[in-house]
């Protein structure tokens, strides 16, 4: 079996006195893509927020465990998980609108490992996975569509070069076509040894991502296994993939 990359345990998090999580564990094999899946409101940027310690800045706190590569992360900072090799593509993109693509990616390679050779690959790499990101190098970032700015997101967080990706609803708000690109180059960065935590609304393309889902409502895991299994669960086909 591969050693758990990511193991979350007992969680739970509040806003003031909003209760966001309620002790939910989970766990990111090593070089696995899993999904959060959970409506609007069910906890799951709070639950990427507190695996990346960036939940105070949000107002936030939570209690419980989170371990990466068996290391303790719960009770550190956001800078230290992010030397840890875990970045957050955080929802609704965020890139720098007023400054160029190519200083966005720049951004993300700050107070990361490596040498200038090691940044000048990565970025190269990105490169490869977004041709869109080198063609329009130079233009600023707020003119790219909303697709060619999820690209944006998530090459920057790519430039940190990141062991686990936390991934925030990357296809919402996007054309279709454009939902199924973005999947196919999370799968490939996946295939690359990233792991992968995403969380969405679009359970369709999230199940065909995966190979483990979790269900969040209302703060709590209801349901959890094998993705294949689960999208073919009555409750989740009603639910989520709204079959009835
Ligand atoms: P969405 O898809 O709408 O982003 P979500 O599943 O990501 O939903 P969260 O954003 O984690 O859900 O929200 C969980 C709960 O915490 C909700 O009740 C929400 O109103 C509340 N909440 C989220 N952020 C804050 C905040 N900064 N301050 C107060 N309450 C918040």
């Amino acid at each position: 079996m591969q050693g758990a990359a990511l193991t979350v345990r007992d969680l739970s998090a509040s806003y003031g006195p909003v209760r966001a999580l309620r002790s939910v564990s989970l766990d990111v094999p090593e070089g696995a893509c899993v999904t959060v899946l959970g409506g609007n409101g069910a906890g799951k940027s709070t639950l990427l927020r507190a695996i990346s310690r960036t939940l105070a800045f949000h107002g936030g706190s939570a209690t419980g465990t989170v371990h990466f590569d068996g290391k303790p992360l719960h009770g550190t900072g956001a800078d230290r998980v992010v030397g840890e090799g875990i970045c957050q593509v955080p929802e609704g993109r965020q890139v720098f609108a007023r400054m160029t693509v190519e200083d966005n990616l720049r951004a993300g390679a700050l107070g990361a490992r490596g040498d200038r050779a090691a940044k000048a690959a990565a970025l190269r790499r990105v490169h490869e996975l977004f041709p869109v990101l080198a063609e329009r190098a130079h233009q600023r970032a707020g003119l790219l569509s909303g697709g060619e700015q999820q690209m944006l997101a998530v090459g920057r967080a790519l430039m940190a070069g990141p062991r686990l990706l936390l991934l925030d609803e990357p296809s919402l708000g996007l054309a279709p076509l454009m939902a199924a690109r973005i999947a196919d180059t999370i799968r490939e960065i996946n295939s690359q040894g990233v792991s992968v935590l995403l969380v969405e609304q679009n359970a369709a393309l999230a199940l065909k991502l995966a190979e483990t889902a979790y269900v969040l409502e209302v703060g709590e895991v209801t349901l959890s296994g094998n993705a294949d299994t689960l999208a073919a669960s009555d409750e989740v086909r009603r639910r989520y993939l709204g079959v009835v």
